[in-house]
């Protein structure tokens, strides 16, 4: 952008200062840079006309020619209404205001040919259209009968700006200000992709002429905005390695000894790869920043543990972090099985932990004796001194804020420690590159031998008492079933209700079984009691609120029945599932809803019915909710984009990830005088609202 975009939208041909406030409010639209890239959300196809008598109810907009014969005020108080008599060659309907009379007086006058546009509805024989755009036949703005339409508000409506208006606006900066547009991308890569000009685009976007050009200048303007993040991200990455050294890790003794001696199973290839990918990082002398996703049960706990016996190998300490202290409980004693052959002295460390049992391992840590740390976001605490720590794992990592892991690997002040981020929840791969575009990726993608994929399957809630004999038959199997209830309500006391109401009729039809109950609101000596007893089988059923989601392993649990499983998300869904299908049995997931299903529940019933692959998931999941919602508001602000969407642009996003890439390695300081234009251009952009040196 150059200078002439900077200018206040103030000082545009139609706008002025209480436009540009409102403006400035509503759409944080501030100069014409900002105006040119608010962008149409869809665009109406006004190339047809209709006549009067062609007015359907079904339609849902029509464009009209013709003249208003007289207007009448009809009604008094809240029920007033301004209604237009409008007609042409083939008959007449009204045109009605609620709101702003005074001001359509003013601009439409009777007997004036109009352009009119809206949606026709039907009153007993006469058809109107509510709140119509009018325009004088003589002034009519769209180009080619295409009308951008424009993201507004209700504020903005109201006070008369409709995409019309913004067109309006869009015309008169761009009339002036094309020239001024400066191209942006390579000559090579606008060769290679066939895009437009940025100047033709821009026009474009919102004067579409055919669709063909709309569609071009769509596909360039979201390339190009996807390649300037991923150059962003690319380049911070670059600097990361040569900025932050890495302790190096290479003496693999102990970690050899384990895994000739105590390796409790054979690894998968795709452990094994990770955990060479792993090991190259942390002998490399760069720190490590990496992002091991890998679907629940596929074994991420193990590799864990091998990283952390590489660094004590070279005398450092490791820590884990998890989001909740169930999960926490549940790694040190998965962790500590392993250690304790190993002789590998090992902590807890959560909010629950007792004074004098903290003070100890404050003690421990700090000398250097305490090797491995696990704990909840207690880790963080200023008490909490690493001797040295050189490796920071950190699980489930969308549950917990930047800024909150950010914390953990500043624990060491001289050198970073190597940072691994395991995720159960696959991110599509285009979030990925986005969220993570500067951390390394690796993916177990392969389960361990001998698990059979879960069955799934969608019952309503008329079948409970098929449900309630195949759930009886596991149990004489000697199996062990989750009943999971969502989080419907606001109120916790309600949902609590809906739990315990489903707790008595659990109970009713299976009055001869020990039966927990795990929620939220329970203490934690509640929850560990309850976990415990169902961990050794004493109770049969376990009902749950969605505290059970993540980690909490009973390999033999076969059969997860999920309560009004349509409240929930997919990515949720999937993480319930896979709290079965970890032992050697068949196991079940049972999807519980009622009959009324929107299209877009039922179409998360039958993914999940379809396929165990959490990646799939991920992307179904990415394409129904978009990415703000999926990875909720703590990250959304990387999602900010103005034109590109990363449910639906996976294509284009690679495309400009290969071609950023390509870039910058033959040219990473952007050095070269065909690139700076590319180097003012990445320097220019808005800084992101999130601290980006942060997330690494
Ligand atoms: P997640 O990736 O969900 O954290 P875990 O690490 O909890 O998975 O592993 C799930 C289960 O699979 C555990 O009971 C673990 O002992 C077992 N497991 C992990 N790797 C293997 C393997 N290579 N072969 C057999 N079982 C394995
Ligand atoms: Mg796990």
């Amino acid at each position: 952008m150059t200078p002439f975009f900077d200018t206040s939208i103030e000082y545009l041909k139609g706008v002025g200062p209480q436009r540009a406030a409102l403006l400035q409010k509503e759409l944080k639209i501030f100069t014409y840079g900002d105006l040119i890239q608010h962008y149409p959300f869809r665009y109406e196809d006004r190339t047809r006309f209709y006549s009067i008598k062609e007015v359907r109810e079904d339609m849902p907009f029509v464009q009209l020619r013709g003249t208003i014969t007289t207007f009448e005020t009809v009604g008094t108080s809240y029920k007033k209404r301004l209604v237009g008599h409008f007609k042409d060659e083939t008959g007449t309907l009204e045109l009605v205001w609620f709101q702003g009379i005074p001001w359509v007086l003013q601009k439409v006058k009777p007997g004036v040919p109009y352009v009119v546009f809206g949606k026709p509805s039907r009153y007993g024989k006469t058809f109107t259209i509510a709140h119509p755009e009018v325009e004088p036949e003589s002034e009519k703005t769209t180009r080619g009968g295409w009308q951008a339409v424009y993201p507004l508000s209700e504020k903005l409506r109201a006070r008369h700006i409709d995409s019309k208006f913004i067109s309006r606006l869009q015309q008169e900066v761009l009339r002036a200000g094309k020239p001024h547009i400066r191209e942006v991308l390579p000559d090579s890569i606008i060769r290679n992709h066939r895009f437009p000009g940025k100047q033709e685009a821009m026009v474009t976007i919102h004067f579409p002429e055919t669709s063909e050009v709309l569609a071009a200048a769509q596909q360039r303007l979201k390339f190009e905005e996807l390649f300037y993040l991923q150059l962003r991200l690319l380049k911070m990455k670059l600097v990361r390695v040569e900025k932050f050294k890495g302790q190096v890790f290479r003496d693999t003794a102990i970690l050899t000894q384990f895994y000739n001696t105590h390796l409790p199973f054979p690894l998968t290839e795709a452990q094994k790869r990770v955990i060479r990918e792993i090991y190259n990082d942390m002998k490399s002398g760069r720190q490590m920043n990496r992002l091991l996703q890998g679907d629940v049960g596929s074994g991420k706990t193990i590799v864990a543990f091998i990283c952390m016996l590489l660094v004590i190998g070279g005398d450092a300490q490791a820590a884990l972090m998890a989001p909740t202290e169930i999960l926490a409980q549940q790694h040190f004693q998965n962790l500590q099985k392993y250690a304790a052959p190993m002789k590998v002295s090992i902590a807890l460390l959560t909010g629950s932990t007792k004074r004098s049992a903290r003070k100890e391992i404050h003690e421990q840590l700090e000398s250097g004796q305490l090797k491995i740390l696990i704990g909840t976001h207690a880790l963080l605490e200023e008490e909490v001194k690493f001797n040295r720590l050189g490796l920071a794992i950190v699980d489930e990592q969308h549950r917990f804020g930047v800024a909150q892991r950010s914390k953990l690997w500043q624990k060491n002040t001289e050198i970073y420690p190597h940072v691994l981020v395991m995720t159960a929840t696959p991110i599509p791969r285009t979030l990925a590159m986005t969220l993570y575009g500067d951390l390394d990726v690796s993916v177990i993608d392969e389960l361990p031998k001998g698990r059979k994929p879960i069955k799934t399957t969608h019952q309503f809630d008329s079948h409970r008492l098929q449900v309630n004999a195949f759930l009886r038959s596991q149990i004489d199997a000697g199996r062990q079933v989750y009943i999971v209830y969502p989080l419907i309500e606001e109120s916790e006391k309600l949902d609590l209700k809906h739990l315990m109401d489903g707790y008595e009729s659990i109970s009713r039809a299976f009055p001869d079984l020990a039966i927990s109950i795990l929620h939220g609101q329970m203490k934690t000596e509640a929850k560990d009691y309850e976990m415990a007893r169902f961990q050794r089988g004493e109770t049969k059923i376990m009902v749950a609120t969605t505290v059970i989601e993540v980690g909490v392993d009973v390999p033999n649990a076969s059969v997860m029945v999920i309560e009004s499983a349509e409240r929930f998300g997919l990515s949720q869904l999937h993480q319930l599932r896979g709290r079965v299908g970890r032992g050697a049995e068949q196991s079940y997931c049972i999807l519980m809803t009622s009959y009324k299903l929107s299209a877009e529940a039922r179409l998360r019933m039958n993914t999940m019915v379809k396929t165990n692959n959490g990646f799939e998931i991920a992307e179904t999941d990415l394409e129904l909710r978009g990415p703000g919602d999926l990875m909720g508001t703590q990250q959304s602000g990387l999602l900010d984009l103005l034109i590109a969407d990363l449910g639906k642009d996976g294509k284009i996003l690679s495309d400009a990830r290969e071609e950023a890439s390509a870039l910058l390695e033959a040219d990473p300081e952007l050095v070269k005088p065909e690139n700076s234009p590319i180097k003012a251009h990445l320097s220019s952009l808005r800084k992101s609202t999130v601290n980006w040196a942060k997330i690494s």
